[in-house]
C-alpha cells in the first residue's frame, strides 16, 4: 500500500507460496495491504524463496510502499517424508508403519525421516498428523519403526506435519537445516526472523548468539506454539522484538478449545509491553478454495483486531490457495470495519493506560510523552502523529495506545523503516539525519508534504528526543500547524 493517512491501521502478513510468488500476483497483494511477506523455510527451496524477495523488494519499491520481509525458520518441526500413492486413505484400526529409514514409503509403511525424533517415541504414544486431523496411537517402537494403530482415520498426505503433545522429546531448538536457512535469510537482508517451536528466552538467545556469529541482525519474533513457551511468556516476550501466537500447533500442543484465551492472554501481554504481535493460522481458512469467508472467519479476524493484535495473518489462503489477492482484500475490508469500532468496543485505551501506571517508572519519560500524545490526539484530532525514531521504541510507544489518529514514523534507518511496517497503525517514512529542532521539522514536513500526506494549515502533533539520535529518551512534544515555520 502507498503511503497515505487513510490506510488501514492493522498490519496484514500474507505467506508467500506457488500460488502467490508471481510478480504480478505480489503487486495486487500489496496493492490490497499486504506490509508483511512470509517466508515458510518449512516449503520450498532457497533458491525460490530468494527469487520472491527479490521480487518483493523491487515491487514494492515501485510500488512505492514499504514491505518487510519474514522469514520463517522451520524449528524442530517433525514431518513426515514421501510416500507413493498419495493420499494414503487410513481408516479406524489399520495399522501403519512410520520408519526413519531413508525408504519412499508405500503399502502402510511412511518415512519420518526425524531419528532423533523416532528414538525418543515409546510404545503408548498418541501422534497427531496433520495439525491433528489424524491421530495414531503407538504400538511397538524400536527405536527406527514405529508400528501404529490408526485411532483417528483420514487422508495422509505427504511432508504433513507430526507432533507427540505428550513425549519426552530432546530435539534442539535450531536444527542444521535450520542454522543453514538462517544464514541464507540474513544474506538476504531479511527484516523479522520468526523462530518456531520457541521454549523459553533461552531459545531466543541462542538465535542471537547465532546472527552474532554471522554478524548480522534481524529482528525476532518468537512463534508461540509450545505448552511450555505459554508457562515463560514474560521473558520471552521481553527478550524478543515480537510474537506470533501460531494457532495451527498451539491447538495440537494444547487443546484447541483453549487457543483463544491464550491468543488474548498473550496480545494483552505484548499490547502492555509495546511488541508488535501477530494473530496467525486459519484466519480465512475456507477461502483457500472458496471466494468469500465463513461468518465465523470473519468474526475471527474482526475479533482479533479487537483484542489488540497488531497483525493478523494468512497462510495456505495466499501460498497455495485459489484466491490470494482476494484474501488479502476481505482482511482489509474486516481490517478497515473493525477499526471504525475499535474504540466502541474495545478495552484497550483503559487496558492500556492501567498498564502505564503500573509500570510508569520516572526514568522513562517516553511512556509519559506517548500517553500524553494520546490525549493530546483525542482533542484536537490532528492530521497525524509525526514520530522520530532510530530503533523504533518511541513509534511503538505510540502505536500501543491505538489512538485513531494515524501515526508516522520518520526514520533515518532503512532497517527502521521496514520492520515498522508489522507495527499497527504506523506509516514509516525514509527521511534524512537531523541535528537541529528547525532542521527536523523542515525535514519531515517536507517529507510527508512531498509523499503528498500533508497540506497547509494541517495539525500534526509532533513528538521527538533531543539530542537526536538517542532512542528512548522522548522529550519534546510539538503541536504544529504545517507551513507556519516557512517549512514548504
Ligand atoms: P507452519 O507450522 O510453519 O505454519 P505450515 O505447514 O502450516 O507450517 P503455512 O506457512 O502455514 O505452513 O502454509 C500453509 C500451507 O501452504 C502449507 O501447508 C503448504 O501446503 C503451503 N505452503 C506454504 N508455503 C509454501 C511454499 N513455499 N511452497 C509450497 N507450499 C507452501
Ligand atoms: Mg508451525
Ligand atoms: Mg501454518
Amino acid at each position: 500500500m502507498r503511503p497515505r493517512l487513510d490506510n488501514k491501521h492493522t498490519k496484514i502478513v500474507a505467506t508467500i507460496g506457488p500460488a502467490s510468488r508471481e510478480p504480478d500476483v505480489l503487486r495486487d497483494m500489496i496493492r490490497a495491504g499486504m506490509n508483511v511477506a512470509r517466508i515458510n523455510f518449512s516449503h520450498g527451496d532457497r533458491e525460490t524463496h530468494g527469487r520472491v524477495i527479490e521480487h518483493i523488494r523491487r515491487i514494492s519499491a515501485e510500488e512505492d510502499s514499504v514491505v518487510a520481509i519474514l522469514c520463517d525458520i522451520q524449528g524442530p518441526k517433525i514431518r513426515l517424508g514421501m510416500f507413493e500413492p498419495e493420499p494414503m486413505v487410513l481408516d479406524i484400526g489399520d495399522t501403519i508403519t512410520l520408519t526413519s529409514d531413508d525408504v519412499v514409503g508405500s503399502n502402510g509403511v511412511v518415512s519420518l525421516p526425524h531419528p532423533e525424533f523416532v528414538r525418543d517415541i515409546r510404545a503408548g504414544t498418541i501422534l497427531l498428523l496433520d495439525d491433528g486431523n489424524l491421530q495414531f496411537r503407538v504400538k511397538e517402537a524400536d527405536g527406527r519403526n514405529l508400528v501404529c494403530n490408526v485411532v483417528v482415520g483420514g487422508a495422509l498426505k505427504p511432508r504433513k506435519g507430526v507432533s507427540a503433545p505428550n513425549a519426552r522429546l530432546t530435539l534442539s531448538a535450531i536444527t542444521e537445516k535450520d542454522r543453514e536457512d538462517i544464514r541464507f535469510a540474513l544474506a538476504q537482508d531479511c527484516d523479522y526472523i520468526a523462530m518456531s517451536f520457541v521454549r523459553s528466552a533461552n531459545d531466543i538467545r541462542e538465535l542471537k548468539t547465532l546472527m552474532a556469529e554471522l554478524g548480522k541482525d534481524a529482528a525476532i519474533i518468537a512463534k508461540i506454539e509450545m505448552g511450555e513457551a505459554l508457562e515463560n511468556i514474560e521473558e520471552i516476550i521481553e527478550i524478543c522484538d515480537g510474537i506470533m501466537v501460531a494457532r495451527g500447533d498451539l491447538g495440537i500442543e494444547t487443546p484447541a478449545e483453549e487457543v483463544p484465551y491464550h491468543q488474548k492472554r498473550i496480545i494483552k501481554l505484548c499490547n502492555a509491553a509495546a511488541k508488535p504481535v501477530i494473530t496467525a493460522t486459519q484466519m480465512l481458512e475456507s477461502m483457500t478454495d472458496n471466494p468469500r469467508p465463513t461468518r465465523a472467519e470473519a468474526s475471527d479476524v474482526y475479533n482479533a483486531i479487537l483484542d489488540g493484535t497488531d497483525a493478523i495473518m494468512l497462510s495456505a489462503e495466499s501460498a497455495s490457495g485459489n484466491y490470494p489477492v482476494r484474501s488479502v482484500e476481505v482482511m482489509s475490508e474486516i481490517a478497515t470495519i473493525a477499526e471504525r469500532n475499535l474504540h466502541n468496543f474495545s478495552t484497550l485505551a483503559t487496558d492500556a493506560m492501567e498498564g502505564i501506571r503500573a509500570s510508569q517508572s520516572r526514568e522513562d519519560s517516553s511512556i509519559a510523552i506517548s500517553r500524553a500524545t494520546f490525549d493530546i490526539s483525542q482533542a484536537i484530532e490532528p492530521k497525524a502523529i509525526v514520530t522520530t525514531s532510530m530503533s523504533g521504541y518511541t513509534t511503538r510507544r505510540v502505536a500501543k495506545e491505538r489512538p485513531r489518529t494515524p501515526i508516522l514514523c520518520m526514520t533515518p534507518m532503512a532497517t527502521t523503516q521496514r520492520r515498522m511496517a508489522l507495527v499497527w497503525g504506523v506509516t514509516p517514512l525514509l527521511v534524512e539525519e537531523f541535528t537541529t529542532i528547525d532542521e527536523m521539522i523542515s525535514i519531515i514536513i517536507r517529507a510527508a508534504h512531498d509523499k503528498g500526506l500533508v497540506r497547509r494549515g494541517d495539525r500534526l502533533v509532533i513528538i521527538a528526543g533531543v539530542p537526536f539520535g538517542i532512542d528512548g529518551r522522548t522529550n519534546l512534544i510539538k503541536i504544529h500547524i504545517v507551513g507556519e515555520e516557512g517549512e514548504i
